[in-house]
């Protein structure tokens, strides 16, 4: 890893129209992602972690321009992503690749192996057809698949030789950045650490920098340098990965890590179980987003957002963790933050059926 910043994410925004009524009229947004900044570091891999719908796929396809952002920018190697056109956009979209979460649809059933790693290629107008084909091999041994594959069709490969094909189609094109959007979450478990070794393997012989988008927090651990968290379109912590794992401050880190399973008794950690369900996008909770959730939650939480502050390179946003950590702020911390006992959440959570 370099200090070289290779993308710089600025209070990106990426919200969708909501329309209703015979004239489509736009009534409100899906605020998916509001405000998101952070750089990576050529080389680094930055592993983005959150619940279902928290924003961060949106935040990856906004990123590498699948989506066109709401607001804020995103610089690659110094070129504004969103103002590119012409042969510098295309020149982008080469250095920056994405594979997705699900390698049975993301791949055309229709085409061979070799058409769908070649298209890149040709989209791009790289090389003879016979130079072509070299890469289209080189490409799949590379990523440990039999280059005599090449005349196959995707159905006739397993989940975890599909994704080594979504891989090879990023990789033909000699990207400097990739996101991995949940690269391995629809494969078997017994599969899933075979793909993580590949996409640590070629990140060290590229040298590649890696935006890893995944809900599995140990999976995140092993391949990224730092760990950025979001809930409801917001990055509430970030920081490096030690760092986060060993002293996770915000309580909605505290709970995701509480949910991993761990045979370490030195890790193991009082399960947490959130109350409630995610909040609408729509209309996100007042002042701090979490507030509904957390068992800490106080009125200054309701009623003012915290910002997002930094220390000694770990960032968080929490009224609690500020007053714990830098004695600023309006919240009043008790004596001793505790938890709530289960029996507490289990007279709440009966309280709030009846
Ligand atoms: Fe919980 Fe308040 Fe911190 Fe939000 S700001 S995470 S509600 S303690």
């Amino acid at each position: 890893m370099t200090d070289r910043v290779l993308l710089n994410v600025v209070h990106l925004k990426k919200y969708f129209p909501v329309r209703k009524g015979l004239l489509s009229r736009v009534v409100a947004h899906v605020q998916a992602v509001d405000d998101i900044s952070f750089q990576i570091r050529q080389g680094e891999t930055l592993g983005l972690v959150g619940e279902s719908g928290c924003g961060k796929t949106t935040a990856g396809r906004t990123i590498v321009r699948l989506l066109e952002p709401t607001g804020g920018r995103v610089e690659f190697d110094g070129k504004d992503v969103a103002a590119a056109q012409g042969a510098e956009l295309r020149r982008l979209r080469r250095d920056m690749q994405i594979v997705f979460q699900d390698p049975f649809s993301s791949l055309n059933p229709r085409m061979t192996i070799k058409s769908i790693v070649e298209e890149g290629l040709m989209v791009h107008g790289l090389g003879s057809r016979n130079e072509r084909l070299d890469k289209v091999r080189e490409t799949l041994e590379q990523v440990g698949l039999d280059p005599s594959y090449i005349n196959r069709y995707p159905h006739e490969f397993s989940g975890g030789q599909r994704q080594r094909v979504s891989v090879a189609r990023a990789l033909a094109l000699g990207p400097k950045f990739m996101v991995l959007d949940e690269p391995i979450s629809a494969l078997d478990v017994s599969i899933q650490s075979q793909i993580i070794n590949l996409l640590v393997d070629l990140r060290e012989k590229f040298g590649l920098t890696y935006l890893f988008i995944s809900h599995d927090l140990s999976v995140v651990e092993y391949i990224s340098d730092r760990v950025a968290v979001m809930y409801l379109g917001e990055i509430v912590e970030m920081a490096r990965s030690e760092s986060l794992y060993a002293n996770p401050l915000h309580p909605y880190t505290q709970v995701l890590l509480s949910s991993i399973p761990t045979m370490d008794p030195a890790r193991r950690r009082r399960r947490i179980v959130l109350q409630g369900d995610v909040p609408s996008p729509i209309h996100p909770p007042s002042g701090c987003r979490f507030h509904p959730r957390c068992p800490w939650a106080k009125e200054v939480c309701r009623q003012q957002a915290p910002k997002l502050l930094e220390i000694d390179g770990h960032q968080f946003r929490c009224h609690a963790v500020e007053k714990e950590q830098m004695g600023s702020g309006d919240y009043e911390l008790p004596k001793q933050r505790t938890l709530p006992s289960e029996a507490q959440l289990e007279e709440a959570e009966l309280a709030a059926t009846k």
